[in-house]
């Protein structure tokens, strides 16, 4: 039987109709419409559209949206100065700064910067220390987007084996953070995991993947996970977004994979859109924060 293939844009859709109330609700308390700033510098095409997305998002949600445009030529100290002006504009819940920055900005230094309580991405090095320990402030949007994939398709975590695939700083680290851990905000079904992390230098990637229940593919390399790398029955789940003369592709083969899983997420439509969900579930969580500190 071939696997199921997980539709990412309705939980996407259940989620934020959620949030919407929340947001709802907590205006009709009294306080200030949540606000989400986005920093876009230069033109990049696919930024520009994942932009587009998260400002879309926040119309729907109830959350205010900004989006500050900076020429592709600007200098750290002008975006340092930026983000200092937001961290004190107490109209701002959320800020977030859309990566790849052009390669002349010092991006770690630009991403410190943000107050980590606007940290919305969760990447800041305090946001990554609380998570690492167990208490998190913000969750980080790809990989608990994915904990909610898993959840609202009941498939936990717990005692299974997760391989992903993937160590960046973005994905696959905190991933493996996150379901490693003794509990999670979506309960401790959904953590306790025995995870693999593996990358480039991994050794006998393909067997190590093949003994997993769980396999996370964010590696960023078009259908480099093909069926044979994959336990029978096992949940896959696709990161990856390559954009290739035939369009968008994830880092799965998807037609082979679906033979041989039991749950897959296709590209596009799976874990793309949890990304700007739990986007959006930060920004409120922000403006909570910020109201209380
Ligand atoms: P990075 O480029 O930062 O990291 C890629 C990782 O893959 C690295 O750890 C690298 O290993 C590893 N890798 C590369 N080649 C191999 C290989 N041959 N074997 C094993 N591991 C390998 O990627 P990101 O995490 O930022 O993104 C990954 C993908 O996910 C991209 O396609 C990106 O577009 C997509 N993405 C999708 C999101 C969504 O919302 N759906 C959100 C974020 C990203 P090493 O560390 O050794 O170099």
């Amino acid at each position: 039987m071939p696997a199921t293939t997980i539709d990412g844009k309705q939980i996407s859709k259940d989620i934020q109709a959620k949030i919407k109330q929340q947001v709802a609700d907590f205006v009709a308390a009294g306080h200030q419409q949540p606000k989400l700033v986005a920093v876009l510098v230069g033109e990049d095409p696919a930024s520009q559209v994942y932009v587009r997305n998260k400002e879309r998002a926040c119309k729907r949600a109830g959350i205010a949206s900004q989006l500050t445009r900076l020429s592709a030529d600007s200098t750290t100290q002008q975006l340092l100065e930026l983000v200092n002006e937001l961290n004190n504009d107490g109209s701002v819940s959320g800020i977030l700064v859309q990566l790849p920055l052009p390669p002349a900005i010092d991006a770690i230094k630009v991403l410190d910067a943000i107050s980590p309580l606007k940290d919305v991405d969760a990447f800041h090095p305090e946001n990554v220390g609380l998570l690492s320990q167990g208490r998190p402030r913000f969750l980080p949007c790809t990989p608990f987007g994915i904990v909610h994939i898993l959840k609202r398709s009941g498939i936990t975590t717990s005692g299974k084996s997760v391989c992903i695939i993937g160590r960046s700083d973005i994905v696959g680290k905190p991933m493996a953070l996150m379901l490693a851990q003794k509990d999670s905000p979506l309960g401790s079904d959904m953590a306790n995991a025995t995870v693999t992390l593996c990358h480039s230098r991994t050794k006998n990637l393909a067997e190590v993947c093949a003994t997993a229940d769980i396999v996370i593919a964010a590696i960023g390399k078009p259908e480099f996970v093909t069926a044979d790398m994959l336990k029978p029955g096992a949940t896959v789940i696709d990161v990856g977004i390559n954009r290739t003369d035939d369009g968008l592709v994830g880092d799965v083969d998807f037609d082979s994979a679906l033979d041989v899983a039991s749950h897959i997420t296709p590209v596009p439509g799976g874990v793309g859109p949890l990304t700007v969900t739990i986007l959006l579930e930060n920004t409120l969580k922000a403006a909570q924060l910020n109201q209380a500190s």
